[in-house]
């Protein structure tokens, strides 16, 4: 390798999925297995797994989609409302017509137009169908309209068995092909950099913005590609004789923030790239739970926590299929007189494990085991949290790691031979606390 050459990078092929490497200077790239250049290449593009997919003149797309003839013809969705322009096809786009101008201004620029009343309905059932697929690959898909979504792909691979960027990279495929409109991503660190990357190479882009190359990136962008930079802000930015984040990038955060208060500590860190902001889901998903009405009611610790390890692996189970981890656990008994109680303890890290829902719950149990009879009982599980934080190794009970570790191999064979050839993992355990008597002070 001479010194000019940067070391090889990896690449996926769109086209067939193929992973390879090529050196980073290669001129319109082919796939060595398919042939086909539709080649996606980054030397971060394995570490990445923050995503922004937006779907391309979504309107206009679904428009072409049910009606062929409109294919190779300008397309503007609007009108109905204040007479603008709500949705432009790209064909519309290249004769200067945008969303949110005055219809007869983009009439006037493209006549030959053919203009289509918004079909809300019809978006609306393609919008589902693609947050379905997206919600197929990662629970934490965060939507920010009809079309256009947030998805943190972080933990997925193991699951999916390939890294973010080919799993967006068979997405996107997958949503032309089935669902027929067309899609652009952007992969980042985070999400203010997948958004801009998500536009930067419309339509059916796939662009990638790396920890290395995000200064020179944002330095070329004017400042107003900052989100929640207002027109009036840009004015005054303006004033200032500012007006491309490059030199957000050569000033310091002080005078920043005493010039433009909280906006000024945004700019500063948002023209570094630095966004902490992670995927909140709308997910109708706020709690995973299971409970069992008693054959008969019930007041010996023994006998609860018994039925209580039953419903923790439920839930567990459960939370494993739907990839989500909780922080907060609930525990919750009806007494033979129909009284509901319930108990919380939020963890320091989001579980999904069995094992530490069970003793949790466990403990929540012990002091309301004081002779009342119960008639029911259940675990929840809320407050989700990414899956990269859940069960962390835990230097203070290393214990509790073991265990856990045990349920993710059993895991991992329940997966591999069938739940029924795999025991619970309480009965494997001649210490588990089946045969313990309940604690003092229940
Ligand atoms: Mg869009």
């Amino acid at each position: 390798m001479t010194a000019e050459e940067s070391p090889p990078e990896p690449a996926i092929c769109r086209a067939c999925l193929n992973q390879f490497t090529i050196a980073a200077e290669t001129k319109r790239p082919t796939c060595p297995a398919c042939g086909r250049n539709r080649i996606i290449h980054h030397p971060e593009l394995y570490d990445l797994h923050m995503a922004h997919i937006d779907c391309d003149a979504f309107y206009a797309s679904v428009e072409k989609r049910d009606n062929p003839e409109l294919a190779s013809k300008p397309v503007i969705i609007g009108g109905e409302h204040r007479g603008v322009v709500s949705t432009a096809c790209y064909i519309a786009r290249m004769n200067g017509v945008r969303s949110a101008m005055p219809m007869f201004k983009a009439r006037k620029l493209c006549p030959d137009a053919v203009i289509i009343k918004p079909r809300m309905k019809v978006y609306q059932q393609v919008g589902r169908q693609i947050k379905e697929k997206y919600h197929a690959l990662t629970p934490l898909v965060q939507p920010l309209s009809i079309d256009e979504a947030f998805l943190d792909l972080q933990g997925t691979e193991r699951l999916h068995g390939m890294p973010p960027a080919a799993l967006l990279a068979r997405l996107t495929t997958e949503i032309e092909d089935e669902i027929g409109v067309s899609v652009s991503v952007g992969l980042a660190p985070n999400k203010f950099l997948a958004k801009l990357a998500s536009d930067m190479n419309k339509p059916r882009g796939f662009t990638v913005i790396g920890e290395a190359d995000t200064l020179e990136t944002l330095a070329a962008l004017p400042i107003t590609r900052i989100y929640g930079i207002g027109a009036k802000t840009a004015q005054r930015l303006k004033k200032d004789g500012l007006t491309k984040i490059q030199q957000l990038q050569q000033m310091d955060e002080g005078p920043l923030i005493r010039r433009y208060g909280e906006t000024g500590q945004r700019l500063y860190r948002l023209s570094r790239g630095i966004d902490t902001r992670s995927v909140t889901t709308n997910s109708k998903t706020k709690s995973v739970s299971s409970e069992r009405t008693l054959a008969r009611d019930l007041a010996d610790f023994t006998a609860l926590e018994d039925k209580l390890w039953s419903i923790s692996d439920t839930v567990a189970a459960d939370l494993k299929r739907k990839q989500l981890a909780g922080l907060t656990i609930t525990l919750k008994l009806k007494t033979s007189m129909h009284r509901i109680i319930t108990r919380s303890r939020t963890l320091d890290a989001p579980t999904q494990l069995a094992e530490i829902i069970f003793e949790t719950s466990r403990d929540m149990l012990r002091p309301l085991t004081d002779g009342t009879p119960y008639r029911l009982i259940g675990v929840g599980l809320s407050h989700f949290r990414p899956l990269v934080e859940a069960d962390l190794p835990d230097l203070v009970e290393p214990k509790r790691t073991k265990r856990a570790n045990v349920e993710r191999a059993m895991d991992k064979l329940k997966g591999r031979f069938g739940k029924t050839t795999i025991k619970k993992g309480r009965s494997l355990d001649p210490k588990a606390p089946k045969t313990q008597k309940p604690a003092k002070d229940a």
